[in-house]
């Protein structure tokens, strides 16, 4: 029997493709053991999402075949869904393979789920932006209602898309649907001004805690292109024919409902018995689980505190790639049982955020962006990830120029 340390790795989004990347690249061969277990065979790009979508980006783009990422004969590959963690058995559950899993340490980056808050009919009656096959569904979704409009056209609800909650991906959502507005009005002959996209948030302001003149920028920018804000006002239930909101329970009748509230740990890690704190675990200074040695998470299902603002930072993509990288050296030290481990500590670069093509808004480090630089910025971030996980050639083939 093997006596190779085996390292096992839930999820290949950005925490766990780039745990499983940097292994393969500092671990030599019969090291360790390592399997990378995901439900699809590709790795999304989750942070291009909001864009195919509303249908302004293939959806293929946003993929990359987890075979053109691994070396087999380093890191093997499992297209299977998790069911169950088992801690303490140090065991985890396919549903396809009737043995469960062995480990020696655990990587969970499975990332996130919904946030519904309890809201009534939400699960039910609205999509979200989580994965490639609920993109598909968004865009071929609209264009299925538009088309419908002409045959129903007393119907203004087939043509309105309600977006409810306007943080990061609910107001890239809606810049990317105001920027294709013009050409799928055209394509289903449906004059401009009977389309709506309607952002509502709850909060008393769009992108809630960012920088104030950033927001002004965007929520300008966007109701230029004819997206309309409710501002102020909770989604309260949502049906199968739109969503009540407020205080005094307005109606407000949509064929597309696209929730985009918030987003809580997968909920597996709950289930597995972890100490969750919203769904996530907080991890501690190694990325590991309260009471589990050899169990560590990283991406969406963990939790870290901002020590100077005593909150904790938001789930992002740049979280998950930094835990992922701080991760692999230290499960490297362990399988060498070479000393100490390095601490993990987040160091946030900005935030930037696309407004539909060619408009933007970012930060980073001191330096406020606008308009076409931030669009550039974000394509230079995503660009650079690209060359992380797969070098140059995969830029250039999945890359935005
Ligand atoms: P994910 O990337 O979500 O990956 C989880 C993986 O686990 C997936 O491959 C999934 O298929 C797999 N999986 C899930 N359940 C199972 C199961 N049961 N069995 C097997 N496999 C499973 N962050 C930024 O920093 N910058 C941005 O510009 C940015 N833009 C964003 C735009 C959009 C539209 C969205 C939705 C998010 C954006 N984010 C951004 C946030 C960022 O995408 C997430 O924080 C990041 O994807 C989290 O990484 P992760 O590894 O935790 O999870
Ligand atoms: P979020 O939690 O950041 O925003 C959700 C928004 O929905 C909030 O503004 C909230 O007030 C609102 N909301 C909640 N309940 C509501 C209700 N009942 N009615 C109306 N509005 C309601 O979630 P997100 O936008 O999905 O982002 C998830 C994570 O991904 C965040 O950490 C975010 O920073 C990150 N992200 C980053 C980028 C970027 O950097 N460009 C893009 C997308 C997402």
């Amino acid at each position: 029997m093997s006596q190779l340390k085996k390292i096992l790795i839930l999820g290949a989004g950005y925490g766990g493709i780039v745990t499983a990347i940097n292994l393969q690249k500092q671990l030599g061969f019969n090291e360790a053991e390592v399997t990378l277990v995901n439900i699809n065979d590709y790795h999304y790009i989750t942070t291009h999402l909001h864009a195919p979508a509303a249908g302004t980006f293939p959806h293929d783009k946003t993929r990359v075949k987890i075979d053109d990422l691994l070396d087999g004969n380093k890191v093997n590959f499992i297209q299977d869904a998790v069911t169950k963690i088992r801690p303490d058995d140090q065991l985890v559950e396919l549903k396809n393979r009737e043995e469960p899993l062995a480990y020696d340490y655990l990587v969970v980056g499975l990332g996130s789920a919904p946030a519904t808050f309890g809201i009534e009919g939400l699960l039910e009656n609205s999509m979200v932006i989580r994965n490639i096959n609920s993109v598909r569904m968004i865009r071929t979704h609209i264009e299925y209602m538009f088309s419908r409009y002409r045959n129903e056209p007393d119907r203004d609800d087939l043509v309105t898309i309600v977006v409810g909650g306007a943080g990061f991906t609910g107001i890239e959502f809606v810049g990317e649907l105001a920027y294709r507005m013009p050409e799928l009005c055209k394509e289903y002959d449906i004059p401009r001004e009977k389309a709506r996209i309607i952002n509502i948030e709850a909060a008393p302001t769009a992108l809630p805690g960012f920088d104030k003149e950033l927001v002004e920028y965007a929520m300008e920018t966007l109701e230029r292109r004819g997206v309309e804000f409710m501002i102020g006002t909770p989604i309260k239930a949502c049906q199968e024919d739109g969503v009540v909101v407020g205080d005094d329970e307005e109606k407000i009748k949509a064929a597309t409902v696209v929730w985009t509230g918030g987003v809580t740990g997968n909920p597996l890690v709950a289930d597995a018995g972890f100490e969750v704190n919203r769904g996530r675990v907080q991890v501690d200074e190694y990325l590991r689980a309260p009471n589990y040695d050899n169990v560590f998470i990283v991406g969406d299902s963990s939790l870290i505190f901002n020590e100077e603002t005593g909150r904790p930072f938001p789930p992002t993509a740049q979280m998950a790639t930094q835990q992922g990288i701080n991760l692999a050296k230290n499960l490297v030290t362990l399988v060498r049982d070479g000393g100490a481990l390095t601490t993990f500590k987040y160091e946030p670069k900005g935030t930037v955020a696309s407004l539909g093509k060619g408009e933007g808004i970012g930060v980073v480090g001191k330096k406020k962006l606008f308009g076409w630089q931030a669009a550039q910025m974000k394509k230079i971030i995503d660009l650079r990830y690209l060359y992380m996980i797969g070098g140059i050639s995969l830029a250039m083939k999945k890359g935005q120029f």
